[in-house]
């Protein structure tokens, strides 16, 4: 998604492709994109999407590596006059932006997904480490000290999980009574505030359950005998992805707005 990245309509229908974009999950290893490029530089209503075949000429990905992630494939593509052929626009300038934000609240609840589980991956690590680990003859667990900040961590990543689960079944429900498999456009925009809610709090939920988890787990917990640095590192950048704090707060504050007046 790039709002400077252009698409230029040919004579025959086809699109060229110009732009350079930076961050994309799997970018270098992809056979196929999605790409949304503009046909005027800035203006979001241009927008069109595209289905992009990876081995066209003038596509080029190089992997950007990131240290807490190491085995993360990050992207960095650049369109140099990619030619897409008319029946891969899949959304003609104008329509792309609608199409992106039909989505968005889907990758963010399925993003939301991923950060619990990875809560929930470092304190099944750190429960059952507590558990056996014994300092003067005692499980740690049982030390105040340990114990009741784990249960802190569970309370907090469980009500997460309750709501999370909540609202996905609610969009289940809607995706079964719909025919065409898309959420009704009323219930996705008022859906938008509620999964903004949530992927902002599961990625903070998850930095810090994953640390503190790491924490109550000593030497254990920092070196890579375990799943604890994987968990440590993801969770480390999950406020960037599918839409910064900042965004999510932003949408947040204009559901308040809209509440008010
Ligand atoms: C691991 C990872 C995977 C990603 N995967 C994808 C992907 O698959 N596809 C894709 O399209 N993108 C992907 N991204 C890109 C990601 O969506 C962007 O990195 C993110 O939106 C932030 O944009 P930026 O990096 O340009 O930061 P910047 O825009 O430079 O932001 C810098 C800071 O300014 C804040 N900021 C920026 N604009 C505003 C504003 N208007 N109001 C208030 N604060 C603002 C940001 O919140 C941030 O704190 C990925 C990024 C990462 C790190």
């Amino acid at each position: 998604v790039h709002m400077l990245t252009t698409c230029d309509e040919q004579e025959d229908g086809s699109f060229l492709l110009n732009g350079q974009k930076i961050y994309q999950t799997n970018g270098p290893r992809a056979d196929w994109c999605i790409v949304y490029a503009v046909s005027e530089k800035d203006k979001g209503n241009t927008m069109g999407q595209f289905l992009v075949d990876t081995s066209l000429d003038g596509w080029t990905a190089e992997r950007i590596n990131i240290p807490w992630t190491p085995r993360i494939s990050l992207g960095k593509e650049t369109m140099k006059n990619v030619r897409i052929p008319k029946e891969c626009a899949i959304g003609a300038p104008g329509v792309g932006r609608e199409y992106l934000f039909e989505g968005l609240n889907l990758e963010r609840l399925g993003a939301s997904g991923l950060y619990v589980a990875q809560a929930w991956g470092a304190l099944a690590h750190a429960t059952i480490y507590t558990n056996m680990r014994k300092q003067f003859n005692t499980e740690v667990i049982k030390y105040q000290g340990v114990g009741f900040p784990l249960t802190d961590l569970w309370a907090k990543t469980m009500n997460l999980t309750l709501s999370l689960l909540y609202i996905n079944r609610l969009v289940d429900e809607k995706l079964r009574e719909s025919k065409d498999g898309i959420l009704p456009q009323g219930f996705n925009l008022s859906l938008g505030v509620y999964v903004s809610q949530l992927k902002y709090q599961c990625a903070m939920l998850t930095e810090r359950v994953c640390y503190e988890c790491a924490n109550l787990m000593g030497g254990a917990g920092v070196c890579d005998n375990t799943l604890m640095q994987d968990l440590m590192g993801l969770s480390r950048i999950q406020e960037i992805g599918a839409g910064t704090r900042q965004i999510q707060q932003y949408i947040m504050s204009y559901g308040l707005r809209k509440i008010f007046k």
